[in-house]
């Protein structure tokens, strides 16, 4: 009898160790197609931002222009409501924009339905807000569950994920600069935040302030690039 408990018990143990891969890991590519780097043969990198646009989005995009770079920033619907004038300047500068959802839910064990609705509303506000319509889509927190690339397909709309963490959410800005100057190289999509959730509070002058430094050693090697342009033509990898 113990036997078979602890054989039933590694067995749940590994089903669970299966679905979060399937799920959460920046790599895997089981339950779709999904963007995680480009090309390791070309010198260029991609910086991407989550959760905006927030209070340090002005910030980012001074430093961004200043260095000459262009990056991507994945939206939330929610937040483009509340910085409907720093979405726009986000585009305005050049840069590319993504869906990131409307109000950033965890997308586990969500309908077709419910993940259909977070992405379609986000576009509804994007849209209106900057007549721009995204067609990457980085999903909250990473995780991805089924029925969500069958609705991204639908709707021509490609995953992106990173691979390359600045874990600004957590780190000094020394850290997350130390973090992201360790584990670039050629092809890394990178990945940063300019706001945070909505409904949540936090402090991005962490990651303007690592910006500097990290756009600054970076560009001495490689060429910045959007994520679309990372995977259009002779790049696509
Ligand atoms: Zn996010």
């Amino acid at each position: 009898m113990f036997l078979w408990t602890l054989a039933f018990l590694l067995f749940l143990g590994a089903l669970a160790a299966i679905v979060y891969y399937a799920v959460a890991a920046p790599g895997t590519q089981w339950l779709g197609r999904t963007r995680v780097r480009g090309n390791p043969s070309a010198e260029i990198i991609a910086l991407t931002f989550d959760d905006g646009p927030g209070e340090a989005t002005p910030h980012v995009l001074e430093i961004l222009r200043k260095a000459g770079v262009r990056a991507t920033f994945f939206l939330c619907g929610q937040n483009v409501e509340r910085f409907p004038e720093h979405a726009r300047r986000i585009v305005a500068a050049g840069h590319e924009i993504g869906n990131h959802t409307h109000s950033h839910p965890y997308l586990l064990w969500k309908t077709p339905g419910k993940i259909a609705w977070a992405i379609d509303r986000a576009q509804e506000v994007i849209a209106s807000q900057t007549r721009y319509r995204p067609r990457l889509f980085r999903p909250p927190y990473g995780l991805r569950w089924f029925g969500l690339f069958s609705i991204l397909h639908r709707r021509e709309m490609t995953a992106v994920m990173w691979s390359v963490s600045g874990r600004d959410w957590r780190l000094p800005a020394t850290g997350i600069a130390e973090c992201i100057l360790r584990k670039t190289n050629a092809g890394s999509i990178i990945l940063l935040h300019d706001g945070c959730p909505p409904g949540k509070r936090g402090d991005r002058r962490q990651t303007a302030e690592a910006l500097e430094e990290i756009v600054r050693v970076l560009s001495e090697r490689y060429q910045f690039v959007t994520v679309s342009e990372m995977f259009s033509g002779a790049q696509q990898f």
